[in-house]
This record gives structure tokens, C-alpha cells and sequence, in this order.
């Protein structure tokens, strides 16, 4: 195990309500109104000892310059996120799979056998704006919630949170792993894609990142090699269509200013 990259934006957001209970926010990254019972505390809380795990299992690059590419990538994105209530972490794991993966609180993780086959700055931006679009419309806390048993939705309500969710995260690591690479739906998949579009264009890079970052995935889906982020991303050619519209209208839409917020 190679020394731990660990990667934090410089500007931590401080969290913005600990909430115990189920609670009704308005989300800008979906345009909707929203109930939640996993807090904020509580995702970050999971997602740290998630965190844990993966430094046990994986490898973290310790390429400086790569590392640091990628966080700054990282930063510049998340800055013009819609989800401004954790902090974000940006990790590059030594691995051959073409995949990119975030847990709960805000923790990205890019392989390099993704990051290290993409040309450009765009083009990584893309995977890791795609990534924060899970994260600002809480595809993962919802995936989360709708795994939760009853008893132990009732413990997170009911008890006290951040003791309830070491418990369940240290318990439960191999579950909430798997339900990582649980594939998101397709509409969850298409509001990603239309949300990275924005903080592209936010944060000032290429919107034709998207589309780069996509023909390598497509060239390189071959059978039963099909890489991992295609098998939980489907659908990439009418993805690759529903993009090219998005860049299309991504001026007029967040242009001047105007963040206005899409649906699917
Ligand atoms: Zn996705």
C-alpha cells in the first residue's frame, strides 16, 4: 500500500444544517423539493469511513503531478457545484479499469486507467463533473436511504446521528460498497450528465470534454470488456445525442449569470 493521497479542497464549506429527522429542502441542482432523512453530517460521516475501507483495499496514487491535476480539476468544478454543504475530496486510484466512482459526502475517486487515457483537462473535468452532478442532486444519499432497513432508518431518526451513522458505515462497509457500484438509474444518469454539462461551462472548461470523455469509453467498450463506468452508465449513444444538445444550449442557459436549474 502506497502512501495515502489524500486530496481536500482548500475551501471547506462549513455544513449548513444538521438535521435529525426527515426534512424537506429545495435542491437548485434538480429544481425540486426533496425529503431526506439522511443529513449531511450523516452522508459525510458515512462517506469518511467508506474512506477507510478503500485506503485498506486500494492503492492511492502518489504521482504528485497527476494528483495534483486532478485536484485541481476537482476544486475549480466544485466550487460552481450546486451542492455547496460538505466539502469534496478528490482521490486517483491505481487501477486498470476505465471507471470513476463517488460515495456519499462528497469523496470522488477516479481511477488512473481512466484518468491516464483521457487527453485532456476537459475531458477529465467531464468524468469528474459528471460525478459531482450525483453529488448535488444526492442520487447517492437517495440510493443510500432506499437501502436502509426500517430498523435502521428508525435509529437514524430517532437516536443520536453521528454515533448512528459510525455505527451503520463501520457495520455495514461491504454493502455500502456494493451499493457504490449499484448502477444509478437512467433518468439519474442523463441529470448527472446535464449537471456536469453546467459546472463545465461554469467552471470555464471545453464543454466537448463530455464528448471526448465518452468516445473513449465507447471505443473502448469491446464485449465482455466493457468498462466498468459503461456498464453502470448505460445507454451512451443517446447519451452522446441528449450532450451534444445540452452544449448546444448550455449559453443561454447559465450564460450571464442564468443558473437555471434543468430536468432530465
Ligand atoms: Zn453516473
Amino acid at each position: 500500500m502506497g502512501l495515502i493521497s489524500f486530496l481536500k479542497c482548500s475551501v471547506v464549506v462549513p455544513l449548513c444544517f444538521f438535521v435529525m429527522g426527515c426534512t424537506t429542502i429545495y435542491n437548485p441542482a434538480t429544481g425540486k423539493q426533496e425529503s431526506l432523512f439522511l443529513s449531511t453530517e450523516t452522508e459525510v460521516s458515512m462517506g469518511q469511513d467508506l474512506n477507510k475501507s478503500l485506503v485498506q483495499e486500494y492503492t492511492f496514487s502518489t504521482n504528485t503531478k497527476k494528483v495534483s491535476r486532478l485536484k485541481d480539476i476537482g476544486c475549480r468544478l466544485s466550487a460552481v457545484s450546486d451542492r455547496q454543504d460538505y466539502g469534496y475530496h478528490f482521490y486517483l486510484v491505481e487501477k486498470e479499469d476505465l471507471n470513476a466512482f463517488t460515495t456519499p459526502g462528497g469523496f470522488v475517486y477516479v481511477y488512473t486507467g481512466l484518468f491516464d487515457k483521457l487527453k485532456t483537462d476537459d475531458a477529465i473535468a467531464a468524468v469528474v463533473a459528471h460525478e459531482l452532478g450525483h453529488c448535488a442532486a444526492r442520487h447517492i444519499a437517495k440510493k443510500f436511504q432506499a437501502s436502509l432497513t426500517y430498523n435502521i432508518i428508525g435509529a437514524i431518526v430517532f437516536s443520536q446521528v453521528d454515533a448512528q451513522a459510525r455505527a451503520l458505515a463501520a457495520q455495514s462497509a461491504d454493502v455500502a460498497m456494493n451499493l457504490v457500484f449499484t448502477a444509478f438509474s437512467r433518468k439519474d444518469e442523463y441529470q448527472a450528465d446535464s449537471l456536469g454539462i453546467k459546472y463545465l461551462f461554469l467552471a470555464g472548461y471545453n464543454l466537448d470534454g463530455m464528448i471526448e470523455a465518452f468516445e473513449l469509453l465507447q471505443k473502448e467498450a469491446k464485449g465482455d470488456q466493457m468498462p466498468l463506468w459503461l456498464r453502470t452508465h448505460p445507454y451512451i449513444e443517446d447519451r452522446i445525442k441528449r450532450v451534444k444538445d445540452e452544449i448546444v444550449l448550455a449559453p443561454s442557459r447559465y450564460g450571464q449569470g442564468q443558473t437555471k436549474s434543468l430536468t432530465p
